[in-house]
């Protein structure tokens, strides 16, 4: 490895173990400080009093409302059972008995009747949080927008909308190179997360006219929040280039574990593993109408304890109710055979992805490939028509291929008939999967990647990013720059400031639970 690497490298191990500040700026309660109250007056007036946004959703909405009941004697109680029922939902399946029992047992509010008591257990937590929002949101609810705890939250989000620009971070080294620019690792200055900085850059968007798939990348991950998809936290603008700032996926992606450690493909528990994390995912942006259209290994990211996020949305559309799309939109070799042939499709595209994916991960090569060929597209296009994949010795031969996420016919693929995917997850593939003990995140991964390693090429292997001429930016230009320049995405934010520790440590009230100056008119 050339010196010129091992320098970024280590600079982003260190970066990543934070060190003395936890990574912070020395100013970095300057940059924090509260508004003072009268400052967020417009805020007030014009924020929308939904409870189920304001104290359900957002993390720090969620955080101030707990702490104002948590300090009302009437109100403990309801608190310490919503607590105990997110519990709940964390318990094995084992435990979930015993443990609901001891809520029943230790928690008595005024809708805890004892008819609830012969509920069947798996439907404990959903029939109590809906009358215990049921109740919050009544009366507490109104007098928690007259308490500081409320004054303070305005406060929260008062930070949480200030312009953001280059200056709010560090940057670190290249990560990996995509279509419209370059994505490179980053640190918040103010709290010290680290994130991946994807730049689309100005002139590429226009020469090859991406507003719209840039705009659409940025708006259907700002309203995406799942643990198998990764998050967008802020949206800017530089002179140069749009900015999506996403969760670092510090272990790599699914590419570079095939082909790039030890011989091509990876063991059967982490095929598995990570065929039902991203079926999850499927599911969670199936539910949502929107299909990915993009499912092949170097859009599939690692995180630093080994689960798996799906990334790169460029290509995903939000389809109408039960409807249809057509185009030939994907990567060759990965396309379905109904996306190839010009015919109208919906999910079914996806579920053969994830066939693919399956497929690549245990043979160590695509379906239609062999290693090391380079068959022309229309080549490439016959065999997925036509040509049955082959399973050898590396497929369990029980199960392959009854798994049919690779049936040319999408009426008959695995996926695409009437459960939404919950179909594939039943499947005798998965079965040694819990979805529910997964989905929660409490499945350990079979493998977790080494923190003081670096998982890409390294930084003079990936090759520079051309640059574009000729090409003039305008007033239209700006004017597409400006829908795309959001700030901070509220629920990232909230959850940056958490998990930090800036949050704990910035939110202090006065003694004996007083206003502080900050909240005192
Ligand atoms: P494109 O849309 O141009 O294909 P991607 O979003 O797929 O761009 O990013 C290109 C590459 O950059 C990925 O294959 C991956 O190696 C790296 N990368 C992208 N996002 C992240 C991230 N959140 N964390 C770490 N690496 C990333
Ligand atoms: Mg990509
Ligand atoms: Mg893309």
């Amino acid at each position: 490895m050339e010196i010129e690497s091992m320098v970024a490298n280590s600079a982003l191990i260190k970066a990543r173990e934070g060190g003395g500040n936890k990574g912070r700026s020395l100013k970095w309660k300057e940059m924090l400080r509260f508004p003072h109250i009268s400052r967020c007056m417009d805020l007030a007036t014009n924020i929308e009093r939904d409870y189920h946004s304001l104290c359900v959703k957002q993390p720090i909405g969620k955080k101030l409302f707990q702490l104002f009941c948590r300090s009302r004697p009437d109100l403990q109680n309801y608190i310490s059972l919503q607590d105990a029922l997110e519990t709940f939902e964390t318990k094995s399946d084992e435990e979930r008995r015993d443990f609901g029992i001891n809520i029943i047992q230790n928690l008595s509010t005024p809708f805890l009747l004892p008819e609830r008591l012969q509920g069947i257990m798996s439907n404990l937590s959903i029939s109590w949080i809906r009358d215990l929002h049921q109740y919050l949101s009544g009366k507490p609810f109104v007098e928690y927008q007259e308490s500081m705890f409320f004054d303070r939250f305005l406060q929260w989000k008062m930070l949480e909308r200030q312009p953001i620009n280059k200056h709010a971070f560090r940057q670190y080294r290249l990560l990996g190179k995509g279509g419209f620019g370059e994505v490179w690792a980053c640190q918040v200055r103010a709290t010290g997360m680290m994130y991946a900085c994807k730049k689309l850059e100005k002139t590429h968007i226009k020469k090859r006219r991406g507003e719209t798939m840039a705009l659409n990348e940025k708006q259907i991950l700002g309203e995406l929040d799942s643990r198998f998809v990764v998050n967008l936290a802020y949206a800017y603008e530089t002179k140069h280039a749009l900015c999506l700032v996403l969760t670092m996926m510090s272990g790599g992606d699914l590419r570079f574990h095939i082909y790039n450690i030890g011989p091509p493909g990876l063991d059967r528990d982490r095929v598995c593993f990570y065929a039902a994390e991203v079926c999850c995912g499927l599911i969670h942006l199936h539910q949502k109408s929107i299909l990915y259209r993009d499912l092949k290994p170097e859009n599939i990211l690692l995180d630093d304890s080994g689960h798996i996020r799906i990334s790169d949305l460029g290509l995903a559309i939000q389809l109408p109710d039960r409807g249809l799309v057509r185009g030939r939109v994907g990567t060759h070799g990965y396309m379905a055979p109904e996306v190839i042939s010009h015919e109208f499709y919906g999910m079914s595209a996806d579920w053969w992805g994830l066939g693919c994916l399956i497929y690549e991960m245990t043979a160590g090569r695509p379906p239609f490939k062999a290693r090391g060929e380079h068959p022309s597209p229309s080549e490439m296009e016959r065999r997925i028509h036509k040509q049955q994949e082959e399973y050898g010795d590396r497929f369990d031969q029980s199960l392959f291929p009854p798994l049919q996420l690779l049936n040319k016919d999408p009426n008959l693929r695995l996926g695409c008939l009437d459960r939404k995917g919950r179909e594939v997850q039943s499947h005798p593939y998965f079965r040694k999967i819990n979805f529910r003990m997964l989905e929660a995140g409490l499945v350990e991964p079979p493998f977790k990647p080494d923190p003081r390693q670096v998982y890409c090429s390294d930084v003079q292997d990936i090759d520079e990013f051309s640059t574009v001429k000729g090409v003039i930016l305008d007033n239209i230009d700006t004017n597409f720059y400006s829908k795309f320049n959001t700030g901070s995405v509220p629920t990232s934010w909230q959850n940056e400031m958490i998990e930090t520790g800036c949050f704990s440590e910035l939110n202090v009230f006065g003694p004996f639970g007083s206003r502080p100056p900050d909240l005192d008119w």
